[in-house]
């Protein structure tokens, strides 16, 4: 064993969240010494650097729920931090387009969204014609502070923040083990062992079973899930000035198909998802067995198969007759034809499964003596990353005082 670098405050995994706490941290009490273990070689490498860019100005649909106050605080945040640091972003609005028999539902969700404090605007046929002529549709719901960000930017902009505040970061460190032990949390790492007064576990599709190790009991399996995305081609482009999405599938595991105009002029649509074998990104036989063997051990994923399979069979029959993504986009635009769409690089997600079967749609933060576990972030949680951070520290300043 070597020796063991200490530190007052360790965090697991660069990705959006946890550079998002080691800021906050460091911006809150500068004098702090603070490291970040990551254990690929550079940071942003899983969900974080494959984000399709959206920032989410509404919390509670689709896949996900968030506390519609941390979420806006987490977009007022993230949209500051952009400005200041010259990240570029954009405003651009949100469209969610119904087709006739779903306008009710869209109108239900206009109600909502005002009592919940989320800007909105009902866009009726003549007005989305006006707005949108090659847009197929109803009638939509328009959300005018959805916006656009390069999520990737904005992890290499924290990185520099921290570094520039004292922090240090650490690559190709695997943590291993980590246990509370007299008023501080060892861990144990491919890098050597490391202490901290506390530690915040951010790692992402890996955060539960780091939990588990911790001993502490998340109820919850992470499930990977591959998510696949198109770009469209320059004449598709200039039909997409903003996000546009059809109304989500009601209980739909994830959010709904979404066509994202990039901050680069380049307009992505997706995801389509489907299961994945490992929670790795470059997962080998035996690391697949691995996450199998540890899922099939949790009560929830006898009921997810039982109750899931049909509709997973029926995704895998529709990407074998080559359609999905593209038919879903054409459903919006049905002047765009196959030759339009190039494919985009994939990525790697996860949904958290519940003992019960069911797939949890909150934030799921445990706290553990001097460690907090983010065990699950849903959709809008690259929007809130800021906030959660703020939140994470708040919660262990009393140890680190
Ligand atoms: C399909 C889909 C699309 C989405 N699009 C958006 C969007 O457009 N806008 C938005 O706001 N949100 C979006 N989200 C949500 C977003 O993906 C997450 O909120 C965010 O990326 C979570 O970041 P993270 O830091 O928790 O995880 P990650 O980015 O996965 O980071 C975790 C890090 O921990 C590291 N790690 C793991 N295990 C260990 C270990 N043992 N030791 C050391 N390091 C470790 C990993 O290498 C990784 O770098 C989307 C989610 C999905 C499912």
């Amino acid at each position: 064993m070597g020796e063991v670098k200490r530190f007052d405050a360790l965090v697991i995994g660069g990705g959006l969240i946890g550079l998002s706490a080691a800021f906050q941290l460091l911006r809150t009490l500068p004098h702090l010494k603070v490291a970040v273990l990551e254990r690929e070689d550079r940071l942003a490498r899983a969900q974080s650097g494959r984000l399709p860019g959206l920032i989410h100005a509404e919390w509670g649909h689709g896949s996900g729920q968030l506390n519609p106050a941390l979420g806006r605080e987490g977009r007022q945040a993230l949209e500051r931090f952009c400005s200041e640091e010259g990240i570029p972003w954009e405003r651009c609005g949100g469209l969610i387009v119904a087709g006739g028999e779903e306008e009710e539902w869209l109108q239900q969700w206009h109600r909502r969204a005002g009592a919940s404090g989320v800007v909105s605007e009902w866009w009726g046929t003549e007005r989305l014609r006006e707005e949108m002529p090659k847009l197929a549709g109803a009638s939509g719901l328009f959300l005018p502070e959805t916006g656009i960000v390069d999520y990737a930017a904005v992890c290499a902009r924290l990185a520099q923040r921290i570094h520039g505040l004292g922090g240090e970061f650490f690559g190709e460190t695997e943590v291993r083990s980590l246990a509370e032990r007299s008023g501080e949390v060892i861990v144990e790492s491919s890098g050597g062992p490391y202490a901290g007064k506390v530690l915040f576990n951010c790692a992402g599709l890996q955060a539960d079973e780091l939990a588990r190790m911790a001993g502490a009991a998340p109820d919850l399996w992470m499930v990977p899930f591959r998510a696949s995305f198109q770009e469209l081609d320059a004449e598709g482009r200039r039909w997409v000035n903003r996000v546009i999405c059809r109304v989500p599938r009601p209980g739909a595991l994830f959010g709904p198909v979404r066509l994202v105009p990039a901050t680069d002029g380049r307009v992505e649509c997706g995801a389509a998802v489907t299961p994945a074998v490992s929670r790795e990104i470059r997962a080998g036989w035996l690391r697949a067995w691995r996450d199998l063997a540890s899922g099939m051990r949790f009560p929830g994923f006898g009921p997810m198969l039982r109750d899931g399979w049909p509709s997973v069979l029926r995704e895998g029959w529709r990407r074998c007759r080559g359609g999905n993504l593209v038919d879903e986009v054409r459903l919006l635009f049905p002047e765009l034809e196959a030759w339009h769409f190039d494919p985009a690089p994939p990525g790697l997600f996860g949904r958290a499964l519940k003992p019960d079967g069911t797939f949890e749609q909150d934030l799921r933060i445990l706290r553990q003596g001097r460690m907090q576990h983010v065990c699950f972030v849903p959709e809008a949680g690259g929007t809130a990353a800021l906030a959660i951070g703020r939140d994470l520290v708040a919660r262990a300043v009393s140890h680190l005082l």
